[in-house]
């Protein structure tokens, strides 16, 4: 059993699959003269697969695969269908910019991925090119039906919320939910790799959001039996539903039950914190073992994290 310090139980593990991206959003993709890893340093599916073989001995039962892009890691669908047959897993589940979801949507679905989450910030076609770098829009808001279509359950969409950005369009992406079967996600802007564009009064507090979302109608919560940080809530009527993240004005550290794994393969303990312990010499040296990294890693997870600026972007981490 994964348990730390703080007594809290490690079931969730996050995994970048690269540190590549197609897309250089400015809250992500911030760090001058950035190089993408070597190819040679990125682990290979068989390391990912014993890592995972390992971790769900030890109590790991829900593993989302992130990135960068992680539909950019070449068939990603073998990893998944290979993930898929450990039968600990409780949960397998995957964050997307949603660019490749028209191309590979079956692929995955064949190999057994039951949903994903797609990343859409702004419904403003010309925010989301100064935003991403790409004139990607309408491909991206079409992935969210062509994931319903596909009969991906549930179907959330990640919505980083930036004062000055897209807060005026917080009710309209939430009016997505009156139509759609789907989760739309609102996250507080986090301090991440170097961020030059994040500061305090960037961060529209979850607090706000919901004073905006309740003058258009009273939000219902929702019971969520995932344990995961969003406070769920409904619209009376609404298809979907509405999840509130607060990791800077109400942080959840207290019940954070997640460990990440970089695409480099380090084990990080916080998303915070780049306190994080090298697997490479464990899978390609044998030094040491990966039951005695994920002991290690809970003896150095933080009781809480400080506001402060990781070196890595979050693309480098695996948000
Ligand atoms: N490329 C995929 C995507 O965009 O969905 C997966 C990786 S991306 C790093 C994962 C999530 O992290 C996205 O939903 C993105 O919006 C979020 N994210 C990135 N930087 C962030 C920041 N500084 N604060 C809050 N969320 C952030
Ligand atoms: Fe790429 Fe996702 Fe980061 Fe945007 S948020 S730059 S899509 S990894």
């Amino acid at each position: 059993m994964l348990i730390d310090r703080f007594g809290r139980k490690i079931e969730y593990l996050r995994i970048s699959v690269t540190d590549r991206c197609n897309f250089k959003c400015i809250y992500c993709f911030t760090r001058q003269n950035w190089k993408w890893l070597p190819h040679k340093e990125i682990l290979t599916f068989e390391e990912l697969e014993t890592i995972v073989k390992t971790a769900v001995k030890l109590g790991i039962k829900r593993i989302r695969l992130t990135g960068g892009e992680p539909l950019l890691r070449k068939n990603i669908d073998i990893l998944i269908k290979k993930l898929t047959q450990i039968p600990e897993i409780i949960d397998l589940s995957l964050t997307t910019n949603g660019f490749f979801l028209e191309e590979l949507g079956e692929r995955l679905k064949d190999a057994g991925l039951k949903r994903v989450n797609i990343s859409l910030d702004t419904l403003n076609k010309d925010k989301f090119k100064k935003l991403t770098g790409v004139s990607a829009f309408e491909k991206v808001l079409k992935s969210i039906d062509i994931a319903l279509d596909l009969g991906f359950n549930p179907v959330k969409i990640n919505t980083v919320v930036i004062r000055g950005f897209n807060e005026d369009e917080i009710l309209e992406l939430a009016k997505l939910t009156l139509e759609k079967p789907i989760e739309v996600r609102f996250i507080e802007f986090m301090p991440i790799g170097e961020n030059s564009l994040w500061n305090e009064e960037c961060v529209v507090t979850v607090r706000e959001i919901k004073k905006i979302l309740e003058s258009f109608s009273k939000l219902i919560p929702e019971f969520s039996c995932s344990g995961g940080p969003a406070k769920v809530f409904r619209w009376k009527n609404a298809k979907g539903k509405i999840g509130l993240i607060s990791p800077i004005s109400e942080p959840f550290c207290y019940k954070c039950n997640r460990l990440r794994i970089t695409a480099d393969g380090r084990l990080r303990p916080c998303l915070f914190s780049d306190y994080e312990i090298n697997l490479k010499p464990i899978l390609r040296e044998g030094k040491g073992t990966l039951e005695e990294a994920f002991f290690w890693a809970l003896k150095i997870k933080p009781i809480k994290h400080n506001i402060n600026f990781t070196l890595k972007p979050m693309r480098a981490i695996g948000g």
